[in-house]
């Protein structure tokens, strides 16, 4: 293996759907260097990839993504992932990605919470994001891409503003690398709760880097939450999920007394978009005095459930129950962030040289809730788009004195987690974000401390309720908040947010 060079045209840091899309354009084209600090989020997808070709019309998943995202999503960049997601899914194919077919050699589509019609691939069964992950990182290994394992502690950033550089730290030693560009594919923010789906390496670093680069933050507050976890005790930590496609497949949702809780709720009970079947959970364990309702999948072929979800039936196996023959506990889990860092559909943040793709940029394709499958899809188009962009044209390259911005430490993640979990999870009210602000104000300015400030003052300043972001004491959507929360850091280096009114870009 060669030696990582100090000095290259692209670094790219996060080695999950996004960044490895993006190194994979770039190969050809440009010296990259590709920074993973183990794995995030990718592997772990079960569901799929949405994808509408065929006798699917890309123009019905731009609208059921956008009823998903509460009307609140950018429409130009839902077009470019509807329409250039089947062509993206088609050469992951031909790097080698196995999904699914049906007896004809057709890929075999399922049914998942916000989507009008079957439009998920999957491989596997439920491993969709591990055979996504392996194709592409085979894809990119196969090249000259430069990989290297450790955590981004920092950026150069040059007196006129850009950025120009990674501190990575490997061991006991910081790297420095210098960079026309770098593109931070760092994932969500998953760890800055008590309990999350995403693995604990998904911590939101690329959001306080961003930040700390004097980028824009947007839609902090759109936090989503998976109604379905599977609740195994434990109250902390990454949380087995138990995938939308098993109710795609018939499950349905009860409460303790074995009443439905979907039902005559929506128009698409148990496949109602995530964030009505979260809040109709949290309500009903909230009446009901519980930590957990039932999954129930009895009703649906035990073969199905055999093939389909291998995944989920030995997460339940290690808690001792079993999906085919009783009622499993489930409970809403943190799972994604729909806002992130601000983009143009390019990955282009408000600061020159620097990019984000994938979960940790905001491009509006999620609105004020993602639909479901649309995250790998995300990852696989705008890491195209920023390849394509950089390659086109890269960053002047930057000379003069160049300074150092460090992510810091938390001292109190713990706390940090639990003052977030505790205000600003999926039901909010002004008091309780109140004194989420105050408490944080003792925890210091680590890159954990930045990310639950960025959440707890997007969430106060937007009084109203859309999408994944519910208060309780504004509890309709209200025309005069159709604007987006902008989130930069102040002068004492504390998130503070403005509203603005136009398109996210
Ligand atoms: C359990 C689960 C199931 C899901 N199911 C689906 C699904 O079925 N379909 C779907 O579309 N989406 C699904 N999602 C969401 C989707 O998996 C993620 O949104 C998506 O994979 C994010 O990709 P990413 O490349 O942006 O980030 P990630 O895959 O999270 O990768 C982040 C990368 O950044 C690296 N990193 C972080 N900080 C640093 C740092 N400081 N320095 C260096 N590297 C760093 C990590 O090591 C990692 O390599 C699921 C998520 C989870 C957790």
């Amino acid at each position: 293996m060669t030696p990582v060079p100090d000095v290259t045209d692209v670094v790219v840091v996060g080695s999950g759907v996004a960044g490895l899309s993006t190194a994979l354009g770039l190969a050809a084209t440009r010296d990259v260097v590709l920074i993973g600090a183990g794995d995030g989020s990718t592997p772990w997808a079960q569901g799929g990839v949405s994808a509408a070709y065929g006798d699917d019309d890309p123009l019905d998943h731009a609208h059921d993504t956008q009823v998903a995202g509460a009307g609140f999503c950018d429409p130009r960049n839902v077009r470019a992932l509807v329409e250039e997601g089947p062509q993206r899914l088609a050469e992951l194919i031909a790097h080698g990605a196995r999904f699914d077919r049906n007896g004809d050699g057709s890929l075999s589509r399922t049914l998942e919470g916000g989507h009008s019609r079957p439009r998920i691939v999957h491989a596997g069964g439920d491993a969709t994001g591990a055979e996504v992950h392996r194709a592409l990182l085979t894809a990119v290994q196969r090249t000259s891409v430069h990989m290297m394992t450790g955590r981004t502690v920092g950026l150069l950033q040059s007196e006129s503003g850009s950025v120009v550089g990674v501190l990575v730290e490997t061991g006991a030693e910081v790297v420095r690398i210098e960079a026309r560009a770098v593109v931070l594919a760092t994932g969500g923010i998953g760890n800055a709760y008590l309990a999350s789906t995403n693995p604990s390496t998904v911590r939101g670093d690329g959001i306080a880097l961003a930040l700390r680069a004097g980028a824009s933050l947007v839609d902090m507050e759109f936090v989503q939450f998976h109604p379905t976890a599977l609740h195994t005790g434990e109250t902390a930590g990454q949380l087995p999920l138990v995938t939308e496609a098993v109710r795609g497949e018939g499950a349905v949702l009860r409460d303790v007394d074995g009443r439905r809780i979907m039902a005559g709720r929506h128009p698409r009970a148990d496949l109602a978009p995530r964030d009505v079947v979260a809040r109709a959970i949290e309500a009903t364990m909230r009446r009901d005095g519980s930590d957990h309702v039932w999954l129930d999948a009895t009703a649906v072929a035990p073969d199905v459930l055999r093939k389909r979800f291998p995944t989920v039936l030995a997460s339940c196996a290690r808690i001792g129950v079993d999906l085919l023959s009783e009622q499993i506990p489930v409970a809403p889990a943190e799972h994604f962030l729909c806002g992130g860092v601000r983009t143009d559909r390019n990955g282009a943040t408000d600061v020159p040289g620097l990019y984000a793709v994938g979960e940790v940029a905001a491009t509006g394709v999620h609105g004020a809730n993602r639909l479901a499958s649309n995250s790998l899809l995300e990852g696989l188009v705008f890491g195209r788009r920023v390849a394509t962009a950089l390659t086109l044209d890269l960053p002047a390259k930057d000379l003069g004195h160049v300074r150092e911005l460090m992510l810091g430490d938390d001292r109190q993640p713990e706390r940090i987690r639990t003052i977030l979990s505790k205000y600003a999870g999926i039901r909010r009210d002004g008091a309780g974000l109140n004194a989420a602000a105050d408490e944080l104000d003792s925890v210091g300015t680590g890159p954990l401390a930045t990310v639950a400030r960025a959440v707890v003052v997007a969430a106060t300043a937007r009084q109203d309720s859309r999408g994944c972001h519910w208060r309780s004491d504004y509890p309709q959507a209200d025309e005069r908040w159709d604007r987006h929360t902008v989130v930069r850091l102040d002068q004492d280096d504390r998130p503070t947010t403005r509203q603005v009114q136009t398109d996210l870009v």
